[in-house]
Parts: structure tokens; sequence; C-alpha cells
């Protein structure tokens, strides 16, 4: 059993109320660890440290090569440990190891990346009037509350925590409740790098009580979240109290489009990719199938055989292709969402089922599931269900497919499949998303901005972009020319 502290100052502690969370392996319903369960009063110590560092400026001060330095040995301790911190991360979120060994060699690499980042040109002059010379420089936002969610839990945080660290903040992270164990490993190697204490601290806890008060602090001067858009909402608000910077990463319902004249297996491949990894615990999944009339049926029988053949098992067999959801609560919301798909009478082609043989009775698992004859204004074609749930809708011609695209309050992602170069990027540039594929779909990379439109979020993650988010700009005015400005006569 992993015994589970937060780590404040430099140190693991407890929860001042001595409370503890039971962890859960969702592939077996067993206990794996006990993590200390943090709330309000947990949350002002970690902020209160967070603000006294930055204030003293020894991070922030640092030479960006030193910064860095401490960035690029995290690199290399996720990369010596990638094993043990897949595995761990298969026992709590559930996912197959291979997902779960990208997600920890993605971890290192974005460090790698802001590392890099950092110690390159930065800032602006400007030609203005003369004898003055006008400049710009960037400094970091100061304290950052970081908060993230179950689905991709080293990940999300690194995606924060990373660039964060980089531009010189000081950081108060909070994994989910659900999900703390590798974020337990990933606090071990920063305190084994000798990130100076105070500059990154961890509370564990409750968003409602723990989070919240990350959102709320006055202390506080940034809060960059990833999770649901009603959650978004809440932090929203909590945090207009002292107009803080915020940052939001929310659900989507992403379009996935496929045009008669794409490339048949190769679309039903990323159609299935698109919604079916993670179990489809992705923000940015392809979770609505949008099919052209004249393909539709075949492209359906197609995706309902394969869907058949997925292999749904425990993380940890290199069998599996598809684990169990995150815990009993979301499987029992996935579930619900598959009822109303069927009272609301859409046509399950597919799947919709707990999956119990095989000695799966006591994990989480759901069936690899597709729901047909669908309309625009059901539940399930416009709330994000988080599951393996695809809904399919077709259309007629591209001025459908587009209008049926951005229907949905959510705009983080889309993807269209054709083989009609100039037909995709017609498509595309009129999609309302902030991630999009051609021809393919998940693919994401370090270098590039990620992040949505409408109720998708606010501001970016990685990238330069993703750097940006952690800074504020100063503009610096500089007489050349050292003389009153004479404005008034006496
Ligand atoms: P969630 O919103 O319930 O929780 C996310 C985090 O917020 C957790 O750490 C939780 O403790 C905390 N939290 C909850 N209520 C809070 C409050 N009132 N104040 C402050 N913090 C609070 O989301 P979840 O169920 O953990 O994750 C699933 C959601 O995350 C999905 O909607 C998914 O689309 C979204 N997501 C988005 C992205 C993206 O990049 N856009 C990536 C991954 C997940």
């Amino acid at each position: 059993m992993l015994d589970l502290k937060m780590y404040i100052n430099g140190e693991w502690v407890n929860a001042q109320s001595g409370k503890v969370r039971e962890i859960v392996n969702p592939a077996n319903g067993e206990v794996i660890a006990k993590a200390a369960d943090g709330d309000v009063e947990d949350a002002r110590r970690a902020i209160e440290v967070a603000r006294r560092t930055f204030d003293e400026g020894e991070w922030s001060g640092m030479p960006a090569v030193q910064r860095a330095s401490y960035l690029f040995a995290i690199a290399d301790k996720l990369e010596e440990k990638a094993e043990e911190i897949a595995r761990l991360e298969t026992l709590d979120n559930g996912k197959p190891l291979r997902e779960a060994g990208f997600d920890v060699a993605d971890a290192a690499a974005c460090f790698r990346y802001y590392a890099g980042l950092i110690t390159k040109p930065d800032g602006q002059t400007y030609h203005v009037a003369d004898p003055m010379q006008a400049m710009v420089v960037r400094e970091p936002v100061g304290v950052c509350g970081l908060i993230v969610p179950w689905n991709f839990p080293l990940l999300m945080g690194v995606w924060k925590i990373a660039p964060a660290l980089a531009a010189g903040n000081t950081v108060v992270f909070k994994p989910s409740e659900v999900t703390p164990v590798t974020a337990i490993k990933l606090f071990e190697i920063i305190e084994e790098v000798g990130i100076p204490k105070g500059v990154i601290n961890m509370v564990m806890g409750p968003g409602k009580t723990a989070g919240n008060e990350l959102a709320e602090s006055p202390l506080v001067d940034m809060i960059a979240f990833t999770g649901g858009t009603v959650t978004g909402r809440s932090i929203m608000r909590a945090a207009a109290g002292n107009i803080k910077k915020i940052s939001l990463e929310l659900g989507g319902k992403s379009p996935n489009i496929v045009f008669a004249d794409a490339d048949f297996e190769t679309a039903v491949d990323y159609a299935l990719f698109g919604i079916f990894c993670n179990q489809g615990q992705v923000c940015s999944a392809g979770s609505r199938l949008l099919l052209e009339e004249s393909i539709y049926d075949k492209f359906i029988e197609r995706m309902v055989e394969r869907a058949k053949n997925i292999r749904v098992g425990f993380g940890d067999d290199p069998n599996t292709e598809m684990g169990p959801l995150v815990s009993e609560a979301h499987m029992e919301k996935v579930l619900g969402y598959i009822e109303i798909g069927k009272q609301e009478g859409a046509r399950l082609v597919v799947g919709g089922n707990r999956i119990t043989a095989n000695g799966l009775d006591k994990g989480y698992f759901v069936e690899p599931t597709i729901f047909v004859d669908t309309t625009p204004n059901m539940r399930i074609v416009q709330e994000e269900i988080f599951g393996p749930v695809l809904v399919v809708q077709k259309f007629k011609d591209e001025a459908e497919a587009i209008e049926l695209a951005n229907d949905t309050v959510y705009g983080l992602a889309g993807g269209v499949f054709t083989q009609d170069g100039a037909k995709a990027l017609r498509v595309i540039k009129k999609l309302r998303a902030g991630i999009t594929w051609i021809n393919s779909y998940h693919p994401t990379y370090n270098e590039a901005p990620w992040g949505g439109y409408k109720q998708s979020g606010i501001g970016r993650n990685l990238g330069t972009f993703g750097l940006d988010e952690f800074m504020e700009v100063k503009q610096i005015n500089i007489n050349l020319q050292v003389e009153p400005v004479g404005w008034f006569e006496n």
C-alpha cells in the first residue's frame, strides 16, 4: 500500500486535518494507496510558501540557463524511471501500459522543450520618438496555481509545471484527487534534482476545497486549469476576486469529418483511434464522426467489425488495447449517457454495456460503443461523455459538414479526411476549433499550441504560446537625453 503525502516547502507532509483518501485501481477496485486529503488550510499553507519564495526572488532571478539545467535534470530522471512511472500510471488510471509509456516519454520531452526555449532570444525593441528608446521584456507572472484532471495525470501536470518553472514562477500544483500517484513520483524527482525549497509545492485533495482556494486566494497571481467546462466556469468566478490571470483547457465534443473520397481504411483506423484511445477519456477525442452520405453504411459496417475486435482488459497486459474507465463513478456516468442515447432514439450498433466477463467483473470496463441515427439536438451529440462512446452523424455536402461540425458549445479539436487538399483546408479553416488534423487524428507535439475556441477554454498550453501564458509583458521606456520635460512653465 502506497502512502502518499503532500509536498510543501520541500517537505513531505500529511493533511493538517489528518484526513486520508483511498486511491483505487480501476481495473479491479482494490485500494492501492492512501493519500493525504488536504483542504483549504493545506492549500493556504502551500500558497503562503510559494508567495514568500517568489517574493524572495531567488528562482525568478536565477540565470535562465541555470533554471533550465534543473528542467533538463528532471527530464533525465523521468526517462531513467520511465518504466516504473508508466506502471504506476496504469495502476492508478487504468490506461494500457503502452499509452502510459508514451505519456512519460512526452512528459520528459516537454521538460526538455521548455528548458531549451527559456534560454533563447527574448523581448523586443521599438523605434519610437527620439530621444526615447522603448523595449519589452517578459517576466514571470508570480505564484501560479496549477490544477489538472485524471485522464493524463502526469502529462497534464507537466504541460503546466514545465513552462511555469521555466518562466521563473513559483507553483502550487494540485493533481486530481482520483489519480495522485505519478505526481508523487514527479515530486520525488523534483526533490532529487534539488529545485530550491518552496519553488514548487503540491497539495492533494478535493477541487471544491483545496482547488477552489487556489483559484480564490489573493496571494495567487495566476490559475492554470485543465478539466471540465463546468469547473472552468467556477474557477473563472473564483479568480475574479483579484483579477487573476487565467488559462483554461476545458472539454470538447470534437467532430471527425470523413468525405467519400477519403482513403477508406486510413479514415476508419483513425476514427477508431480518435474515440477509443485512452478509453475515450481524451478532451480532444473525435467523439462525433461525421460521414458523407454515400459511404455512411459501408463505413459504419467496417467500424463495427473492427470495434468488436478491440481487446479490452487489464492495462498491464501487453495485449490490452483498451483499459477500464478511471473510476466507478465515472463508469456510471458513461453508462448513464448510453441509456440517455437509447431513450433519445439513437440506434446502438455495437457495445453499450459494462464488461464483466473474463475476470473483468471487479473493474470499470465498458465496451467500445457506437450510436447511429442521431439528430443534432440529442444530448449524446451535444454533451461530452468522456468515455468510449462514438456518435455518428450523416452529411450531404461540404456546407452541411461544416454546419454540423460547429454545432456545439465546444471548439477544442477536429479532423478532416479527404484526398482533395483544397477541400481539406477549406473545411479546416471553417472549423471553430483550436487543434485540427487533416488525414490524421490525435498526434500532438510539445512544439505546437494546444487549446480550444468557444467553451473549450481560454489560452494555450505547449509551444511558445504555452510559455507566454506564464509570463507578463513589461514595456520599458528609456530617455536617452536626461533633461526636464518642460511641460509646466513655473
Ligand atoms: P474536473 O473539472 O472535475 O476536475 C479537474 C480538476 O479540477 C481536479 O483536480 C479537481 O479536483 C479540480 N476541481 C474540481 N472542482 C473544482 C473547483 N470548484 N475549484 C477548483 N478546482 C476544482 O475534471 P475531471 O473529471 O477530472 O476531468 C475530465 C475533464 O477534463 C473533461 O471535461 C475533459 O475534457 C477535460 N480535459 C481537458 C483537456 C484540455 O486540454 N482541454 C485535457 C484533459 C482533460
